[in-house]
């Protein structure tokens, strides 16, 4: 699959403002309600090339939302990536060295290992991990419905439903090519209270995608008890979404050869009917749907051995 030719309705804020903030750390800053309350966390541009999150930054900026509770801290997360971003040729400032969300395991950030993602994810990683709840706001290379990514366990699940919003919960376990931020520390423990959710708004560069952001994001402080009901008044529509259903991932494909190949321009929550249906090529090896009604969840272009093609799951509930 060639990439897409990319059509840019966003346009990146200015962040340049925003780079002293008031932790010490760049482009991360803190709003204290000066009352008790949790430490709660939103990320963006983990991906430099995802715009929504920052244009979901910026209105809570602009419009001057403080947390009720506790404190909330904002954070351009590899801000070099996201400086880089050109619209003529936008898939590059993906990000600088290496994925930044391939990198949130403590042997990786204990390692050696320095890259511009490395060094950024050890100056944010005490805000991490000091985080009670996450949101950690992505979006897609294609078309498609936007998801809530909400890990492995009950506690993500659980909390992808009480935020109630985008209306598809994915459960999954990740990549094999690295950690996410959403599964580092407490947050990938099952037995601690920590939360964090990744959202995919949808396709990178979609208009729509800042709307699904901004929303997200409102309904995730709502959730977490820190949105005042002025600002639900404003922002929030009263009725309710229509309620989430869960798809629990069972395996995450990884490409083995330079021959991968999917047989069809998948874009993601197609369901595919037949257990065996030949959806793709890995070399030789054909990739079977390992069950009827198997649900593909954000099939890649970007095929390169090591990397996840797609992950495989079904419908879980009513
Ligand atoms: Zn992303």
């Amino acid at each position: 699959m060639a990439e897409p030719r990319p059509v840019i309705e966003l346009t990146p804020p200015d962040i340049s403002g925003w780079r002293a903030g008031n932790t010490g750390i760049d482009y991360v800053t803190r709003i204290d309600s000066l009352s008790p309350g949790p430490n709660v966390v939103v990320t963006a541009a983990v991906h430099g090339n995802e715009l929504c999150g920052v244009i979901a930054l910026d209105f809570l900026r602009r419009e001057a939302i403080r947390p009720t509770r506790g404190t909330l801290t904002l954070v351009v997360c590899n801000y070099a990536a996201y400086l880089s971003f050109d619209r003529s040729n936008p898939y590059p400032s993906r990000f600088v060295d290496e994925d930044f969300n391939r990198v949130w395991s403590h042997a990786v950030l204990d390692s050696a290992r320095r890259t511009v993602e490395t060094v950024r994810a050890r100056e944010i990683r005490p805000i991490v991990a000091a985080a009670d709840f996450l949101l950690d706001i992505h979006s897609m290379q294609n078309i498609s419905a936007p998801l809530m990514l909400c890990g492995p366990h009950e506690k993500g699940r659980r909390f992808a439903l009480e935020v109630g919003f985008p209306a598809h919960v994915v459960s999954d376990a990740g990549h094999a090519a690295g950690q996410r931020m959403r599964d580092y520390g407490a947050f990938g423990d099952p037995a601690m209270p920590q939360n964090a959710l990744l959202v995919e708004c949808g396709q990178h560069w979609e208009a729509r995608s800042a709307d699904v952001a901004r929303e997200t994001l409102l309904r995730f402080l709502d959730a977490v008890g820190v949105l005042a009901a002025k600002d639900r008044d404003r922002f929030l529509d009263p009725a309710p979404p229509p309620k989430p259903r869960v798809i629990e991932v069972t395996e995450a494909v990884t490409i083995r050869t330079e021959q991968f190949r999917f047989h069809s321009d998948f874009v993601g929550l197609e369901v595919i009917a037949k257990r065996g249906t030949e959806i793709g090529r890995d070399g030789d090896r054909p990739l079977l749907t390992p069950y009827d009604d198997c649900v593909l969840i954000m099939p890649t272009r970007r095929l390169k051995p090591g990397q996840t093609a797609v992950r495989l799951g079904r419908f879980v509930g009513a």
